[in-house]
């Protein structure tokens, strides 16, 4: 089976190819596909979906990729519990258009100082769609915002969220350990279930 991600976050790729093998993951750089699409939804929802038919109406102008068998799209938030879940749909440029992911980890530590209610979650939608289905799932982990930036791993707040029942960040704790149970890994997982239980 071939999914395409409609994405060329190297990052999540990297993610997201060991969680679903066998099936194969290409990005967009794989199809030809250079569409960089804007995130203009008002939820992870909305903006999962707006990926992801974007690409699905990008593969029905060029069919000469008759193999895929689906299109998926990742749309994920943090939402910190004292800033009533923001940045939430904002998470991607909560510092600003054309910031990077460490001016917003900045702006989280900023936005949290003095403040020990640090709970928050990360949650990430899924949309899958084939020529015959339409779906969304979606996987959250809960976990602390630091009060500084720990290790080198990962990507965006990685280095300032530890998830519940660890005591160190994402970015310290190993790749094999997020894949288990982040967000992303829990939103892929429902993603495997449904695809054995719908029998695509
Ligand atoms: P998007 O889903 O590509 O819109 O990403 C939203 C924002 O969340 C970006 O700033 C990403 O760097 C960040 N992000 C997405 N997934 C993760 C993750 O697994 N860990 C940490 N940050 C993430």
């Amino acid at each position: 089976m071939i999914f395409v991600f409609a994405s060329n976050n190297a990052h999540k790729l990297a993610e997201v190819r060991p969680i679903l093998a066998p099936i194969q993951v290409l990005s967009l750089e794989d199809i030809g596909c250079c569409i960089d699409v804007q995130e203009t939804g008002t939820t992870l929802e909305e903006n999962s979906m707006i990926k992801a038919q974007t690409i699905a109406q990008w593969l029905t102008a060029h069919p000469t990729h008759s193999t895929i068998d689906g299109i998926i799209a990742d749309d994920t938030g943090l939402e910190i519990d004292a800033l009533h879940g923001q940045p939430g749909v904002f998470t991607a440029r909560w510092a600003g258009e054309g910031h990077r992911d460490g001016d917003n980890r900045r702006k989280a530590l900023r936005e949290l100082e003095g403040q020990t209610q640090r709970g928050a979650q990360f949650r990430t939608v899924i949309t899958l769609i084939t020529p015959h289905i339409t779906h969304q799932l979606s996987g959250c982990v809960r976990g602390q915002i630091a009060v500084q930036e720990y290790g080198e791993g990962g990507f965006g707040y990685d280095p300032i969220f530890i998830p519940d029942g660890y005591d160190r960040t994402f970015a310290e704790l190993s790749s094999e350990i997020k894949n288990t149970i982040s967000h992303r890994a829990r939103a892929l997982q429902a993603l495997q279930l449904f695809i054995q239980q719908s029998q695509i």
